[in-house]
């Protein structure tokens, strides 16, 4: 006899949002189907260990076919099969209560947008995305009877009994026709199935077959071969690998094996750097495969890379791209947590707030430092590969959150030195200071010769003092957040005072500086649209000028933060400073002792070969360059009235 229900009212809207929807990875049906079919052979299984009645066997498999002609996919499992209430139970009414809540909540219009396995597994009703019938034969081994549910998912379902030997499952789907970019044709399709069981059903515990076509030679009747004559037979084939890597033996896992498993994972050509495999047992049970690739991915600073690792919940695969594990720094890493403590059908929500996995992301990155740390250590010439690969993304890592990881992370920096050839880390800048340093210098500019040559050298270059070279945009910010390194403290090249003189040296320059205080008075007045001040040097031995800034923001600073939009009005404060035992300085005293009107065009030249040194844009070049050509003329001039 035929009966026909209604669906319950809240599954009555799962399904007319399953059959409206417009989510795009509509896929996905089939890893859901295949779920429940491990599961309920699983549980057979689990039952068939302490039930006398039930038979014992090893003989699961999950059967996939395809009839094209009437554009039907059935799944059969030989798993535990529905009673007739569990059939009405199971699949007339919607277990889950997240999705309940989530149902009562959404308005009717809003349905077709929702991304709603974003939001949720759906289950066995995600079989309405792409059918516009379904059809249940199940048996349960503690049933007589086996039974026959039907549904095109409207409002409701008939069930009747049918005949069914064996205990299990059997799902047919009749595919919807191809409408609006849909392909449902593909689902008919050998390949497509198979690469999407490869996709998210590879490490399914049982065999997910398939009948396929193969080409084999043509046998005569005494079964040899005949040359040149093929036949097409069906064959079964298993789809799925089932033992996954991660559940292999760490030890029996070659090299090779692991490379060829990132590269076809990952779709990587190049090998990975590092991995770092760990088997989690206790409280939270979980297996996790970390990479460190050989090369970032060309897109990793544009804003659409995704970071996450693949999430893997009892063999089955959950997403992609969970970035719930990946802190922002580590964005690069790839590869694959499986948990069997985590739900399948976890959704996007719960991900953010679910304490197994903010404890297994801590954990991977506690790994992934001691991993770093350990190959800084032992294997200088590999951590140099990932520095000059990722070393930013720690940089960034230090600048984050206001310094949160800014001591887990200031051990792993590198840095180009002036008087070294290797990068170094701060430990070994500091070891190396000369007892008299007390600070940690470092200067900005595009690179290492770059800064060696700079007038704010001159000093430091005698006192034999090291200097970090900065040449990232991240890296002042960082400096900043970093604040001291073994209680010394970081100081800019180019930026306040440095603090190197002795008291003597110190006092001749204020004496100086009094004594000329009338000449700087007149170089500010010239300059004052420009610099804050005029000073006269103390961090300068051979060279005659330089630009510094204020302890505020830095010139590198202002470069970096003017880039951002908006952000036009930013000034680092600018110092000139003039070196009192340049012969440049006794021209320029000279000249303003005459009262020439010279000192103009002096004190402009200054500064914009200062800016020139400095790297920076000079507000007006032609005017500079006016500037020069006259004072050459002139010195010309003067020349020939000499001779
Ligand atoms: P979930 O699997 O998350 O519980 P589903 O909507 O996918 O939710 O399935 C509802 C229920 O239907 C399952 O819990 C299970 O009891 C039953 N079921 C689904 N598929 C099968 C199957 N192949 N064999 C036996 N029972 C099944």
């Amino acid at each position: 006899m035929k009966e026909t229900m209604e669906f319950k009212t809240e599954s009555k809207r799962l399904l007319e949002l399953m059959i409206n929807s417009i989510y795009t990875n509509k896929e996905i049906f089939l890893r859901e189907l295949i779920s429940n079919a491990s599961d309920a052979i699983d549980r057979y299984h689990l039952l068939s260990l302490s039930d006398e009645s039930l038979e014992k066997t090893n003989d699961y498999e999950i059967h996939l076919e395809v009839d094209k002609k009437r554009r039907q996919l059935t799944i059969t499992d030989n798993g535990i099969g529905m009673t007739r209430q569990e059939l009405l139970d199971n699949l007339g009414t919607i277990a889950k209560s997240g999705t309940l809540e989530f149902l009562k909540n959404v308005k009717g219009k809003e349905m077709k947008d929702i991304d709603l396995i974003g939001q949720f597994g759906v289950g066995f009703y995600s079989a309405f995305m792409v059918s516009k019938k379904v059809q249940v034969i199940t048996k349960s081994p503690f049933s007589e009877q086996a039974y026959k549910w039907v549904s095109d998912g409207e409002s409701d379902y008939t069930i009747e009994e049918v005949d069914k030997k064996d205990r299990g499952t059997e799902i047919t789907l009749t595919f919807r026709k191809n409408e609006d970019g849909d392909q449902y044709d593909d689902f008919l399709e050998t390949y497509k199935i198979r690469s999407l069981v490869k996709k998210y059903s590879d490490y399914v515990r049982y065999p997910i077959t398939m009948e396929v076509e193969t080409h084999q030679p043509k046998k005569d009747d005494e079964g040899k071969d005949i040359e040149g004559k093929t036949e097409t037979v069906l064959k079964n084939e298993t789809l799925n690998s089932m033992l996954p890597i991660w559940n292999k033996n760490k030890s029996e896992v070659t090299d090779q094996e692991l490379q060829d498993f990132y590269k076809s994972q990952y779709f990587d050509y190049s090998d990975f750097l590092f991995h770092i495999w760990t088997d989690v047992e206790g409280a939270l049970t979980y297996k996790s495969l970390v990479f460190i690739p050989g090369k970032a991915p060309y897109n990793l600073y544009s804003e659409k890379f995704e970071k996450g690792l693949q999430l893997y919940a009892k063999g089955v695969f959950v997403m992609d791209k969970c970035k719930e594990l990946v802190p922002d720094y580590l964005r690069f890493i790839r590869g694959l947590v499986v948990s069997p403590d985590l739900s399948l059908n976890i959704s996007r929500e719960i991900l953010q707030h679910n304490r197994q996995l903010t404890k297994i992301s801590q954990n991977l990155e506690k790994k992934i430092l001691n991993e770093l740390e350990k190959t800084l250590k032992n294997d200088r010439e590999k951590y140099i590969k990932f520095w000059k690969e990722f070393g930013v993304n720690l940089k960034y890592g230090v600048y984050d959150n206001f310094g949160e990881k800014k001591d887990l992370l200031k051990d792993l920096l590198l840095f180009e030195t002036t008087n070294k050839d290797d990068l170094i880390t701060l430990k070994e800048y500091v070891d190396a200071m000369p007892k008299d340093q007390e600070a940690i210098y470092y200067g900005s500019a595009a690179s290492k010769d770059a800064i060696k040559v700079t007038p704010q050298m001159d000093l430091i270059k005698q006192k034999g003092y090291d200097v970090l070279v900065l040449t990232d945009d991240v890296d002042e910010f960082m400096i900043q957040m970093l604040q001291e390194y073994e209680k010394h403290t970081f100081k800019s090249i180019n930026q306040g005072d440095l603090n190197i003189i002795d008291e003597n040296e110190k006092k001749t320059v204020e004496e100086l500086e009094t004594q000329n205080k009338t000449l700087l008075e007149a170089l500010k007045e010239i300059l004052a649209s420009e610099v804050k001040d005029v000073k006269l040097s103390t961090r300068l031995t051979d060279s005659p000028v330089c630009l510094v800034s204020g302890e505020g923001l830095s010139f590198e600073m202002e470069k970096v933060i003017r880039q951002l939009p908006g952000e036009k009005e930013v000034k680092a404060e600018k110092i000139l400073e003039i070196n009192p035992k340049h012969d440049l300085f006794k021209a320029i005293h000279k000249i303003h002792t005459e009262q020439s009107d010279n000192l103009a065009d002096y004190a402009w030249i200054l500064y914009n070969q200062a800016l020139l040194i400095e790297g920076l844009p000079l507000k007006d070049p032609v005017d500079f360059a006016n500037k020069m050509v006259r004072l050459m003329v002139k010195s010309a001039q003067l020349e020939n009235a000499n001779e």
